[in-house]
């Protein structure tokens, strides 16, 4: 049976895996991303692919990048969190490879794998929201993700939900991703530590009494774990997040919204102030249906799945998979 290499490169973690055709991962390997580095990033790569191809008979290989692609999927355009500035990256990587490869945006891919083997099977239209080191977004309406007329269709993160709010990496502020991702839960839980507040004795605490070790997987921890303040700051973050939901609703009624990132891991304690504050939100509230807002199903692994299926079947009809 075919086999299929994705590789889902995000702001801090590039995961690589072996996929087969049930979205399956038979093998998944993990690095740190190297800092603001185009090359060295591409090396990784690099690194990964040839590790995994020892082991396993590949056929075909997909990429999931942190960035804004060009239509065809050659050029990253743009990304907020990595080094690339049109980077011609598919080329870059086919001469290292020596094979063709598949260039997509990580939320995209990850949104194509929960449309295909997660919590979006059978819908006609979702959004996708990846909460990590920013929030990741896509579009599928009936079996395709909507790239747009330019390849930058779904960067909901982008949305200005706070003029003159956070400084953002895209260069904006006030981005919707300043609020509702896992950096900017671990900014707050710093910040709440720095001023000294009586609440962030259990946040310090679990950071080695040091602010700066706070960040939003340690604050998703704490919160699972049942630390008071850390449950308030994952509540304070879902409230953002169903903010921006409505207003995703307003625009594009789906029926689903799928929540997966590392943030995802806090389960309800995310999702129910989220879906609280979409409700209260939601423009014509009584008078439409409600989406639902659920956690995705692949975890962590979804890029890597997506961007893996996507390369395995881009050649197939689309009719397939309706
Ligand atoms: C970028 C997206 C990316 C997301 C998650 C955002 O800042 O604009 O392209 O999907 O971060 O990695
Ligand atoms: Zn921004």
């Amino acid at each position: 049976a075919p086999l299929s290499l994705g590789i889902d490169i995000g702001g801090s973690k590039v995961a690589a895996g072996v996929v087969n055709a049930e979205g399956e991962v038979l093998e998944e390997l993990r690095r740190a991303t190297p800092g603001r580095d185009a090359r060295a990033v591409e090396a990784v790569i690099g690194e990964l692919v040839h590790e995994l191809e020892g082991r396993h008979r590949i056929d075909s290989v997909g990429i999931g990048a942190a960035g804004w692609m060009d239509l065809p999927g050659s050029t990253v355009v743009f990304s907020p969190h990595l080094a690339w500035r049109d980077e011609p990256l598919r080329q870059n990587l086919e001469a290292t490879l020596h094979r063709p490869v598949l260039v997509t945006n990580d939320a995209d891919a990850a949104a194509w794998a929960e449309w295909r083997f997660g919590a979006g099977r059978g819908r006609d239209r979702m959004v996708m929201l990846t909460l990590g080191t920013g929030i990741g977004g896509a579009l599928v309406i009936d079996g395709r993700v909507e790239r747009g007329s330019f390849g930058m269709a779904g960067e909901f993160g982008h949305q200005i939900i706070m003029p003159g709010g956070h400084r953002c990496e895209c260069g904006n502020r006030g981005c919707w991703e300043q609020y509702a991702s896992g950096n900017a839960l671990g900014r707050e839980g710093r910040e709440l530590a720095r001023k000294h507040s009586p609440m962030a004795a259990g946040l310090l605490a679990a950071a080695n009494g040091r602010p700066k070790n706070i960040t939003g997987s340690v604050v998703t921890a704490l919160a699972l774990e049942g630390e008071a303040t850390a449950q308030e700051l994952v509540a304070e973050v879902g409230e953002w997040l169903g903010l921006g939901i409505a207003n995703l609703a307003a625009a594009l009624d789906p029926a689903l919204f799928v929540i997966g990132g590392g943030l995802s891991a806090a389960g309800e304690l995310l999702l129910d102030p989220t879906r609280r504050a979409y409700l209260r939100n939601l423009t014509g509230r009584g008078y439409r249906q409600e989406a639902l807002i659920m956690k995705a199903q692949l975890g962590p692994s979804a890029g890597l799945v997506g961007a893996a299926d996507l390369a395995r079947t881009q050649q197939r009809p689309l009719e397939r998979y309706r």
